[in-house]
């Protein structure tokens, strides 16, 4: 990954960071194969002077941030890191709603680095994980990188239209060109091999994915406003502030509308900006320390008690796959 020395700076000084400061990182002390595989994280600003025309929403922008990681794992470790990489990919993107992933695998290009048996050996590794998970995938034949195969994440939104995503690269010339080393169970020096691995690719253009995918109307854990109090009139905009305060303690979003329109018109306001759920408080709800609740979609109401509707959205509030 290339980046720029600072985000300030007029000329977008182009130098690798990443990739070298990860191994740089596994470099200090000696390894042994009992430290592999070694996974390494980081959330890094990626800055691109890309021309104005081609600049295009949250989808393609000069200041981004990549989630890059690297793993350094012993040659038997390749399959077995690439398909849990693969796994938590898929996991991430059905929780956030893209079913449908296609695998795209690319093997040796004409020009490249490497002996052609550690190609072999990285190419059969990467390939079995690919039918590991047992998804559709198609292969592009002399598309790898020069320095070694990858697989190329693509999600296909609910207009069908593709997103490439996510990626894992098998690196078998920079580990080895930065002096990186493990001693093995037979006492000798190897060169470990590296996973270049991002799970979202730039942070920034999958949220434009995810806006464009559930057209601005997100599921309730990932909406960015979740929830709106709405008092029926000024007499009980106490218990609406007391009510919005508890649900933010509940660790949910929210805000009161204390404007000076009726009810009807903030809940129209509010549908359009897509708000999943509204919360209506009067005299019952004050009298009974209830809620009244209308989600986003549905004329239907209904009454909760306080504490029991925090318990049970504070419970929705968490990606599908830990519920
Ligand atoms: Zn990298």
């Amino acid at each position: 990954m290339y980046t720029s020395e600072t985000p300030d700076e007029k000329v977008f000084a182009i130098k690798p960071m990443n990739c070298p400061g990860h191994i740089q990182v596994f470099n200090q002390g000696l390894k042994s194969y009992r430290d592999l595989p070694l996974r390494i994280t980081e959330f890094g600003k990626v800055h691109r002077y890309e021309p104005s025309g081609a600049l295009h929403g949250l989808l393609r922008v000069r200041a981004f941030t990549q989630d890059d990681a690297h793993i350094f794992c012993s040659e038997d470790q390749i399959t077995s890191e690439c398909l849990n990489v693969t796994n938590l990919i898929l996991e991430i993107y059905k929780d956030l709603g893209f079913e449908n992933v296609i695998l795209k695998y690319a093997d040796r290009p004409e020009v490249r680095v490497g002996e052609d048996e550690i190609w072999d050996k990285a190419e059969a590794s990467l390939l079995k994980a690919v039918k590991a998970s047992k998804l559709e995938y198609s292969i592009n034949k002399g598309e790898g990188a020069f320095y070694g195969p990858k697989i190329e994440f693509v999600l296909r939104d609910a207009i069908g239209r593709d997103w490439q995503c996510g990626t894992v690269q098998v690196d078998l010339n920079l580990p080895g060109r930065l002096d990186a080393s493990y001693v093995d169970k037979d006492g000798t020096k190897k060169v470990p091999v590296m996973l270049h691995r991002a799970l979202f690719g730039s942070l920034e253009r999958f949220i434009g994915i995810l806006i464009e995918n559930y057209a601005g109307k997100f599921p309730f854990w990932i909406s960015p406003l979740q929830t709106v109090v709405i008092p029926i009139s000024e007499d009980f905009e106490e218990y609406a502030k007391k009510v919005s305060n508890k649900i933010r303690e509940a660790g949910i979003t929210s805000m009161v509308d204390l404007k000076n329109h009726n009810l009807n018109y903030k809940i129209r306001d509010h549908s359009l900006a897509k708000i999943p759920l509204l919360i209506i408080c009067g005299k019952k709800e004050v009298d009974s320390n209830s809620v009244t609740i209308r989600r986003l979609d549905s004329n239907k109401q209904e009454n909760m008690e306080l504490n029991s509707f925090l318990k049970k959205f504070s419970a929705l509030n968490k990606a599908p796959s830990n519920i």
